[in-house]
């Protein structure tokens, strides 16, 4: 097998587990390793650190797999498959509408594999070359597991570039889905699994999408403003719960599905098609009042030299939505940006607050579900975070 040295003092992650090891951080290869193949990380005093798999186009070169002298063949892939999904099995929705992710990349220690289930089906996006190779092999697995009727993909993403890959989507085991699967949180949700965004669903907001029903089901009568709404999740939720909903998204897409879900829970929502930062604008400027704004948008900050602009737009959308909450009202805002920190994500919240001449308290800190869960080695993994404010 292939031995990678680290140059000296680039150690101290991939001791600490940190599934990441950077070109930069390699001083020597011995052997020509195939794009994929496994390989070892040595310190520079030639010391066994860990083992993964290999990409010469990524600066990610090495994703880490395992820190135990352990053989990585389809035995430790099934296992490690196994044991993330056997992390879901408590969930107390099995059934044909059941909705949550089974695996999370590098926080299930699989880097690069991401598979959700909706119902009869999984969708995998494969993000990695090393994924990408083995995916047919860990798609009939999962299959073979969770008992699916078919096994789709949906590695049409951006990052695959940084990896030399091209985007890939289709089947990779089993039936085609059907155009819109039906899944169920508080309320009834169709998910375009072929064509929407990430997998079809933003399914790290499930259980903020049932604080927002809960919330609304307390201090109903309300009105609700949810901004970059994509298919309708949270509003759906506020209007079940008995709320006034007005809707914002820029994807005309978006909101015909959006559309679909409120005719599907037989309840009601308004539809707005315009860019955000201009609603909420006009919304102040018109003397518009909600005792609810939801406010997720999408990763602004795409790595860490986009930090700077990405807080400008986080902090122009939030200034503009506390202008516009009613007193004793409340913001439910997210960043889903990894390059944001929670503690700069607050703080440039505290920024609009205070230019909008309001008061805040925080209620939550919010983030995704158990589903999605963040390796402690890996705070790369804790992207979205959210706050729960009421404002006076
Ligand atoms: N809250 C949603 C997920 C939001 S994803 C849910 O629970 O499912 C972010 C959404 O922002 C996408 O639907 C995208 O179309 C929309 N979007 C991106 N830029 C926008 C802009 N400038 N104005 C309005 N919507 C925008």
């Amino acid at each position: 097998m292939t031995q990678i040295t680290l140059v000296a003092g680039r150690e101290k992650p991939v001791r600490n587990q940190h599934p990441w090891v950077f070109s930069g951080a390699i001083a020597d290869i011995a052997g020509s390793p195939k794009p994929g193949d496994i390989v070892d990380v040595r310190s520079s005093t030639n010391e066994w650190l860990a083992r993964g798999y290999y990409n010469p186009k990524s600066q990610i070169a090495v994703r880490l797999l395992t820190w135990r002298d352990e053989p990585i063949d389809g035995a430790w892939w099934q296992s490690h498959v196994q044991r993330a999904v056997a992390a879901r099995s408590h969930r107390p929705q099995r059934g044909p509408r059941a909705a949550y992710r089974l695996i999370n990349a590098e926080n299930d220690y699989l880097p690069g594999l991401i598979v959700d289930r909706y119902g009869d089906w999984l969708v995998m996006q494969a993000l990695t070359l090393g994924i990408d190779q083995r995916k047919v092999e860990l798609a009939e697995h999962l299959a073979r597991i969770t008992h699916v009727r078919g096994v789709f993909e949906r590695s049409d993403v951006d990052v695959r570039k940084l990896e030399g890959l091209r985007p890939s989507a289709g089947v990779l085991w089993g039936e085609a889905p059907p155009e819109h699967i039906e899944i169920q949180e508080n309320a009834r949700l169709l998910v375009d699994v072929r064509h929407g965004h990430k997998t079809g669903h933003y399914l790290d907001q499930a259980p903020n999408r049932g604080l927002l029903y809960t919330l609304i089901e307390r201090i109903k009568p309300a009105r609700v403003l949810n901004v970059f709404s994509y298919t309708g999740g949270f509003g759906v939720h506020a209007a079940l719960a008995g709320a006034e909903v007005v809707n914002v998204d820029s994807s005309s897409d978006a909101l015909a599905l959006a559309k679909a879900n409120f005719d599907l829970n037989q309840t009601e929502g308004e539809l707005i098609e315009a860019d955000a930062f201009s609603y909420l604008r006009e919304a102040h400027e018109a003397g518009e009042q909600f005792d609810v704004v939801v406010l997720d948008p999408p990763k602004f900050a795409q790595n860490k030299q986009q930090v700077d602009k990405a807080a400008r737009g986080y902090k122009d959308i939030n200034l503009s939505a506390f202008r516009i909450v009613k007193p004793g009202g409340y913001l439910m805002t997210f960043s889903c940006s990894g390059a944001i920190t929670e503690d700069l994500f607050q703080k440039i919240v505290f920024g609009a607050l205070a230019d909008a001449g309001r008061q805040a308290q925080i209620l939550r800190h919010l983030g995704p579900g158990e589903d999605h869960p963040v390796a402690l080695t890996f705070p790369e993994g804790a992207y979205l975070k959210g706050l729960l404010l009421r404002v006076y």
